[in-house]
């Protein structure tokens, strides 16, 4: 299968399920060379998605000539702000204030618009993960929410591996109906970042609209980080 074929595969699927709600199909494209990332570009894809810095600036310094959107949606050291702020339009895994703060002060000096922003939901409670619990996430929100350099738009988990269709349904639920208890709240949101290569399916038909897909579309990663 050619990425193009895999691409409309996805998008046909998403779709199907989406029932009419807008969804962005995300290219998560770490691990894979920049040929494919042109390549799906080529296919009509624009946005992508990388979780490793260093990877991501080397990739977009030689894709600069293709207007792409880049979202980070790796785990952020406070000293990787400057560049994640600096070169992505997105960033997805937000779970501490600190971080909030750096990148809003280097999109404010740079002079750039806020940076879209997404909170990372930890669900399962797994301790290895990031990610703010359920009851932390309404208190950053309200804080992230102040910040001049962001544009807080939505909520972003990740959750533990399973192939049982009804767990995975089951934290997505949660997350979408943390979205819906925040909106009553006060706080406006647009976005569920939520659902992968293996449990897509289910996060569209909870209501996600930013599904992340890595190896279903360009097959096994190569590079290692
Ligand atoms: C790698 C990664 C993905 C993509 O995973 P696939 O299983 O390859 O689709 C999605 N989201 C995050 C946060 C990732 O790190």
């Amino acid at each position: 299968m050619t990425i193009a074929q895999n691409l409309n595969r996805i998008r046909e699927q998403v779709e199907e399920l989406a029932k009419g709600h807008p969804v962005l199909v995300l290219a998560v494209s770490k691990g894979q060379p920049p040929e494919k990332i042109r390549e799906a570009c080529q296919a009509g894809q624009k946005a992508f998605g990388e979780s490793y810095v260093q990877e991501a600036l080397q990739k977009q310094a030689l894709l600069s000539d293709l207007a792409l959107e880049w979202h980070f949606i790796g785990p952020l050291q406070s000293n990787k702000t400057t560049p994640v702020a600096l070169h992505f339009d997105w960033v997805h895994g937000i779970d501490r204030i600190k971080i909030a703060e750096r990148l809003s002060n280097a999109r404010i000096q740079a002079g750039l618009p806020p940076l879209n922003a997404c909170l990372q939901v930890n669900l399962s409670g797994e301790s290895s993960k990031s990610g703010v619990t359920a009851t932390e996430v309404t208190a950053l929100a309200r804080e992230v929410g102040k910040l001049v350099g962001i544009r807080l738009r939505g909520l972003m988990t990740l959750p533990e591996p399973t192939a049982d269709a009804g767990l995975q349904r089951k934290r997505f639920a949660q997350l979408r109906m943390l979205k819906e208890s925040l909106r009553e709240q006060g706080i406006w949101l647009d976005t569920l970042s939520m659902g992968m290569s293996e449990d897509f399916a289910s996060a569209v038909m909870e209501g996600s609209t930013i599904v992340r897909i890595g190896t279903a579309l360009f097959g096994e990663r190569q590079l290692k980080p």
